[in-house]
């Protein structure tokens, strides 16, 4: 529950359906990627421009409520979770703004999907060297806010390697735009210092952020190693014959049998990939799930699916309704 007076505020600023206050909508909200460490948000708000997340953050301090922003909650260190105060999502500011190949760089909202950058950089032979694992779905406002890495990391850097601007609402409210297209701007160094400080300082609006030209050619090789130290012993022996991979991924033995033993569904030696989401307001609490194959999804999967969400959400023994379904845009399909 939030302060009646904040709640009426901010469905004046955001309009119908973009403040969620119900238990059921507000359900996935509890916690991120880090399903241990879990809170009820008061409130879920919606904002779609700058404007709005301004107009947000200055009500909350107005009522003297916390908040916090949320991209797509895969983050793993707790961030995105609020007891009580207001979650700010911004998946609906996920608008590409514009992509300049011939500069090198993009202007996105933050709500933007990481993949979703490079699939659309991907005509003018360009793509956004950041790559976490969980690039399918997390959101490049995400991304500066926790300064991820992955696999590219070797060659490419991280995600502050690859911003050079932002606009953002500062903790008072203030509206900060910070860098631009070209390295070493006005402000740069402000842009540089907010990546990382996972949204305690500021709530990232828009993002300027350099785009690389693609790869001509990959190659992928699957090596087995006998220990981890003969592992990242090869690590050292390629980087030394002169050799800067574009990735380098370990599995220990642990993971290897964890996947195995959890493998999407295949049918037909086909995977079906899927995604889901809760649908506001439905009792039972009801997940949509998007699934590439929805028909050919076997009946002990989906089993085994609602007894996953139920651990995961704390809804031990709850009834729980799955709706299933073909993913129809990229983020439905993840991909
Ligand atoms: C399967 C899996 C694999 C992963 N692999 C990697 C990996 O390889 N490398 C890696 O670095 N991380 C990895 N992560 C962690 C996570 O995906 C990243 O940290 C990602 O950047 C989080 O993005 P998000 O949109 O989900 O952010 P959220 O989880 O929604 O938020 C993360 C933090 O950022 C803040 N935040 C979000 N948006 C904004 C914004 N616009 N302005 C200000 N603050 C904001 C939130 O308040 C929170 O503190 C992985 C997570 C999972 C579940």
């Amino acid at each position: 529950m939030i302060n009646p007076q904040l709640e009426r505020k901010l469905n004046a600023i955001l309009g119908k359906g973009r403040v969620s206050t119900g238990f059921a909508e507000t359900l996935v909200y509890q916690s991120d990627g880090l399903t241990l460490h879990k809170a009820q948000p008061g409130c879920v708000v919606f904002p779609e421009s700058t404007a709005e997340v301004q107009s947000v953050v200055l009500a909350c301090l107005a009522a003297d409520t916390p908040y916090v922003a949320r991209g797509a909650g895969t983050g793993l260190s707790g961030g995105a979770v609020m007891d009580g105060g207001v979650i700010v999502e911004l998946s609906r500011m996920n608008r590409i703004i514009a992509i300049h190949p011939e500069d090198r760089y993009a202007v996105v909202q933050p709500g933007v999907v990481n993949n979703h950058l490079s699939i659309a950089a991907k005509p003018y032979g360009m793509e956004f060297a950041p790559d976490p694992s969980s690039q399918m779905v997390c959101t490049i406002g995400g991304n500066v806010a926790e300064n991820a890495g992955g696999p590219h990391t070797l060659k490419y850097g991280v995600t502050t390697n690859h911003v050079l601007g932002q606009t953002a609402v500062l903790g008072d409210g203030e509206l900060v735009k910070t860098g631009g297209p070209w390295p070493v701007q006005r402000g740069s160094s402000f842009s540089s210092f907010l990546v990382g400080t996972e949204g305690t300082v500021a709530i990232t609006t828009e993002i300027i952020v350099r785009l690389m030209p693609t790869e001509p050619g990959v190659k992928t090789m699957l090596a087995v190693f006998d220990s981890i130290a003969a592992a990242t012993d090869s690590v050292t022996a390629i980087l030394s014959a002169g050799v800067l991979t574009s990735a380098l991924e370990l599995m220990d033995s642990h993971i290897i049998k964890a996947v195995e033993a959890h493998p999407s569904p295949a049918v037909a030696g086909r995977r079906i990939r899927l995604r889901y989401m809760t649908q506001a307001n439905a009792r039972p609490p009801t997940f949509v799930v998007f699934c590439s194959r929805p028909k050919a999804l076997p009946d002990s999967y989906s089993r085994y699916l609602v007894n996953s969400l139920r651990e995961n959400f704390d809804l031990p023994g709850v009834p729980i309704r799955l709706h299933l379904r073909k993913g129809r845009n990229p983020y439905e399909r993840g991909a």
